[in-house]
């Protein structure tokens, strides 16, 4: 087992009432009802939002669509559209406790890792107003003497974003930041889990100069909300990050009307380790890819691919690292492991344990859920000879298990790695580069680790193959994706005619 860590009562704590930003104003939606949030770790309410309806819903995208056409955003300069970006990154920074602490007690994640995943963001919203700062197109002056070209970058758009609940501020970083350095305006809702820091983010965004109508935030149900933001014809790109099963239902919503889609999705993330890695540093590794987050989290290294001559001792490491881990209270500075989002998402994980162990998997560490008597909670679980037909070694758990899968030659290795339909990220480890080069080259991924697991840095581009998405965030086209390209082809001088009488 890990070490247990119960939760204090979250005392002093009232709910935090929010409502929601259309064309600047915050306002209770038209049919005055709300949502609450209760806290995964705590099991009290903590947040309850003003619920927005279809009719609001389409407020915001016309209010979006009038910023866009007549307001001034997408006409400022871009030094000044950075400025205000860069501003919008210090009050974050400000206000960094605030954030940390909704998004901890809404997710269930611990207090030291959502520290580490708002500077993460304040890092990309100063890259973002960066890179404003350089969108540019492009000059053909080799078309002929009487040809000029110019390609314009210009901005898309309308974009509605939405967001999933296990990354709550850092995800909307992706994205927002991004789509208004291009120049766009946005309609943004949040899991309806965990909006509290959005719309921390819509007050701190009107104090850094954001104009009405440029962001306007909805807390509602993807069926209510998502749904409109997907189909409306005034919407011109949506920007999705959540499960395939729903990526697929925005592409197909989306296709309606011909909207531009990008979309981060699911994974299910492959470490491949040969008997000559640096064993030490792979263990602490798989421990993090695998229990950060609690697992909740589309880049988790969820399935490990190990050579077999170094399997059961691997295992064993890893299982004894993992009795060393911290379970519980995700406000407790040293929690690694807070609390699971939901009752039924952790049932949905349990189910997928015992089917495994049913189907012939060996448990060698963990299995069972954690009662504190509130909230719900679940410790690391190794599941260890998984074989390829297991749904845990094809389907995305969400949730702190790992499946170990074994090789013997690198051809088997990269097969394995590649026999599931997702294609986010993926580990490989080993001392020989020619050996991470060559399985690194084949694995299909996005992103591919060698000799380190979850690392990232805003300039580094991220996303999916395969069922895990399209398109691609960060790195420095991430502007580029909020724009459509536009032709300018100018004639200098008498044109020869198509048709000369003769
Ligand atoms: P969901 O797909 O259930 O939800 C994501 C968002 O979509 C939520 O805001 C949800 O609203 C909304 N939504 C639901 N139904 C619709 C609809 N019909 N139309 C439009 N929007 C809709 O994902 P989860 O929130 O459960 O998040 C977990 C998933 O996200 C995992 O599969 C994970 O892999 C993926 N993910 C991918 C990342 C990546 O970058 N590749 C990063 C992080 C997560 P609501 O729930 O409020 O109803």
């Amino acid at each position: 087992m890990s070490i247990l860590v119960a939760p204090k009562a979250l005392e002093g704590h009232s709910v935090r009432e929010f409502q929601m930003l259309i064309d600047g104003q915050w306002v209770g939606g038209e049919s005055q009802r709300s949502l609450e949030r209760v806290a995964p770790g705590h099991g009290v309410i903590v947040s309850r939002y003003a619920q927005a309806s279809a009719g609001d819903t389409e407020r915001a995208i016309l209010a979006a669509r009038k910023a866009f056409d007549d307001g001034p955003w997408p006409r400022m300069t871009a030094a000044e559209r950075s400025n205000v970006l860069l501003k919008a990154a210090s009050l974050i920074e400000s206000r960094l406790e605030e954030i940390a602490f909704l998004d901890a007690v809404e997710a269930g994640k611990p207090i030291t890792q959502v520290r580490g995943e708002i500077n993460g963001a304040v890092d990309i919203w100063r890259y973002a107003a960066a890179l404003a700062r350089d969108l540019h197109g492009e000059s053909y002056n080799t078309l002929g003497e009487g040809t000029l070209g110019v390609v314009l970058r210009e901005a898309i758009g309308v974009v509605s974003i939405i967001t999933p609940w296990n990354f709550p501020f850092l995800i909307v970083a992706q994205k927002l930041p991004f789509a208004l350095a291009a120049g766009c305006t946005c309609v943004v809702k949040p899991s309806e889990l965990t909006s509290g820091s959005t719309l921390l983010l819509g007050e701190i965004l009107i104090e850094a100069g954001v104009p009405a109508g440029v962001v306007n935030i909805l807390v509602g149900t993807g069926a209510e909300v998502g749904s409109v933001m997907t189909t409306h014809p005034a919407v011109d790109m949506v920007s999705f990050t959540g499960s395939t099963g729903v990526g697929r239902l925005t592409m197909a919503n989306a296709a309606q009307t011909l909207k531009k889609v990008s979309l981060e999705l699911g994974g299910k993330n492959p470490q491949i380790v040969f008997p000559d890695a640096n064993l030490d540093e792979f263990i602490d590794a798989a421990a993090f890819g695998a229990w950060f987050n609690a697992g909740e989290c589309c880049n988790a290294g969820s399935r490990l691919i190990l050579h077999k001559s170094i399997a059961t001792d691997v295992v064993a490491r890893i299982a004894k690292l993992s009795a060393g881990v911290r379970v519980g209270d995700p406000l407790d500075p040293l929690t690694q492991i807070g609390a699971i989002i939901t009752p039924e998402h952790l049932q949905k994980i349990e189910t997928y344990v015992s089917s495994a162990a049913t189907g012939g998997a060996r448990v060698a560490h963990g299995g069972a859920a954690v009662n504190f008597g509130a909230g719900q909670f679940m410790g690391p679980v190794i599941l260890d000879g998984v074989t390829q037909d297991m749904a845990v070694a094809r389907e995305e758990v969400f949730g702190p298990v790992l499946s170990v899968l074994t090789f013997e030659t690198a051809e088997e290795a990269i097969r394995i790695a590649n026999a599931v339909d997702y294609g986010l990220s993926a580990g490989v480890w080993s001392r020989d580069f020619d050996t991470c080069l060559t399985v690194g080259r084949k694995v299909r991924a996005g992103t591919i680790w060698m000799n380190t697991f979850m690392d990232g840095a805003s300039e580094l581009p991220f996303g999916g193959y395969k069922q895990s998405g399209q398109g691609r965030e960060l790195g420095r086209h991430a502007v580029e994706d909020y724009t459509e390209t536009k032709t300018l082809n100018m004639h200098i001088g008498p044109r020869t005619g198509w048709w000369m009488p003769r």
